[in-house]
């Protein structure tokens, strides 16, 4: 927390001096981020790698039913999930990526990439080395890395609420050991089962806005103590009207 204050406050006083000699630099030029630094402003029509990070987190901004694609292409959905995750955090909604918006990511996010309130521990209680799973290694690993984005968005939309995480990657072993389904999610790494307050069909409910396109929770097989989201594959929670 500490860290990241001073990341913010360094950001801050960044954003203070950005105009030298009537040049005006553009986001986070100099930011020392220890992650990932954006070097220009981006808006629609804009594309590459700057995009795809972008993307990746504001991924849980897309709108009901949605799934943002992370192909590195600002387009119309981008712009729309970037107003979104603008008007979560108070920024001016313009729908394009710059100082403020980056500024803001940067205090969100940990050295490591992953968002203030995840971490890759957490998502992964299996193996220390996201191997055995149906994906490379290095899938499974990004792949949670952006449902933890799809989350943090999630936890801040239910007011900051902390969410409690039982279970997510898993090998095919780890997912024989606790009976998961042979093509569950949990083998690609964007599976994760939610426990703990707010109720299993409030966490069901809200994450059709945070880009799930798996909701599984009370009243599907199996699923009456928790919610499982991940990337793909269809919504039942029929107990929560889903
Ligand atoms: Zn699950």
């Amino acid at each position: 927390m500490i860290r990241r204050l001073g990341r913010l406050l360094a950001a801050l006083a960044l954003t203070a001096a950005t105009t030298v000699a009537g040049v005006t630099l553009t986001a986070g030029a100099a930011q020392a981020d220890g992650c990932y630094t954006w070097g220009r402003t981006l808006s629609q029509g804009a594309s590459g790698e700057d995009v795809r990070q972008l993307q990746i987190r504001v991924a849980g901004y897309p709108g009901y039913g949605a799934v943002l694609g992370l192909d590195g292409a600002f387009g119309p959905a981008t712009r729309s999930a970037v107003i979104r995750f603008q008007q979560a955090y108070g920024l001016p909604a313009d729908g394009i990526a710059g100082p403020q918006t980056f500024n803001r990511l940067y205090a969100l996010q940990d050295d490591d990439c992953t968002p203030a309130n995840f971490s890759y521990p957490e998502l992964n209680k299996c193996n220390s080395d996201w191997s055995g799973g149906a994906v490379s290694a290095s899938t499974a690993r990004f792949n949670a890395l952006v449902s933890m984005w799809k989350l943090q968005a999630m936890r801040h939309a239910l007011g900051d609420v902390s969410i409690s995480i039982s279970s997510s990657f898993r090998s095919y072993a780890c997912n024989s050991a606790v009976g998961g389904a042979s093509n569950s999610r949990h083998l690609y790494g964007d599976g994760v089962d939610l426990v703990g307050s707010p109720s299993f069909c409030r966490l069901a409910q809200q994450a059709r806005y945070h880009g799930f396109g798996q909701i599984l929770g009370p009243g599907y097989p199996d699923h009456n103590d928790h919610t499982h989201v991940a990337a793909v594959g269809g919504w039942s929670a029929p107990n929560c009207g889903i």
